[in-house]
């Protein structure tokens, strides 16, 4: 057991599904407040101030876009959505109304633990307002000063285009970044439907920076939804 006491909120009404995080966490030392509506789930967020969210999206009383939203209106605290298939659809508004991140059920204990790192990970270099300027993912090294990008340390060649689409999953690595936050933050605001641009950048992207583009380690796709720069936490 380690010992992170950093305060995990769980806002999800399945008793199974509570009972399972509570124990997962728990063991991992963190600290957890639980709520099983929406109201609930807002209140404990304003008055105990939680490092993560944890967000189911189906709950009896509200709709989880909406309680992200809320949260959006007054706090940047990390939210991992927590959905099951069929609020495929859900997930993707979740997330461009402020939530960080997702898993779809059934997850592992390993795969939760992992986007809770990353989660708790973005906040402190924010709170710090820091951020390192090299950035290393297996055989991809970044440098953001110089914008120099190096595969097994030789230096590659990208086209502004794919540097910026590069540079904004940096940004968000090791989360999932929607497609339509893709497409705005390389190409700009009218160009959010456009997904085509993105699946012709990101397969030239990959292959310049995957060993096999057909099988990436590196830029992974995830369906419906955009894509996530993989890291190793
Ligand atoms: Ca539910």
């Amino acid at each position: 057991m380690t010992e992170t006491r950093e305060c995990i909120l769980l806002i999800e009404d399945e008793p199974q599904m509570r009972r399972f995080l509570r124990v997962t966490l728990q063991a991992h030392g963190y600290r957890l407040i639980e709520a099983s509506s929406g109201q609930e789930g807002l209140l404990e967020g304003t008055t105990r101030n939680p490092d993560v969210v944890l967000l189911d999206l189906g709950l009896p009383d509200m709709d989880g876009i909406e309680i992200a939203k809320r949260f959006r209106e007054w706090s940047e605290v990390p939210i991992i959505v927590i959905s099951a298939r069929e609020q495929e659809e859900d997930k993707v508004k979740a997330l461009d109304a402020g939530a960080d991140d997702y898993l779809t059920k059934p997850f592992g204990a390993g795969e939760l633990l992992a986007r809770i790192r990353v989660a708790l990970r973005h906040r402190a270099l924010q709170s710090s307002g820091q951020r390192d300027p090299i950035f290393v993912a297996g055989d991809l090294k970044v440098d953001l000063a110089s914008r120099q990008v190096f595969i097994k340390d030789e230096e590659i060649h990208l086209t502004p285009i794919e540097y910026r689409l590069l540079a904004v999953l940096i940004k968000h690595a090791g989360k999932v970044v929607t497609h339509k936050l893709l497409l705005k933050e390389v190409w700009g605001p009218v160009y959010t439907d456009q997904q085509q641009y993105l699946h012709v950048y990101m397969a030239q992207l990959r292959k310049k920076i995957e060993s096999d583009p057909a099988r990436p380690r590196l830029l992974i796709n995830e369906p419906a939804v955009g894509y996530r720069l993989k890291i190793n936490m």
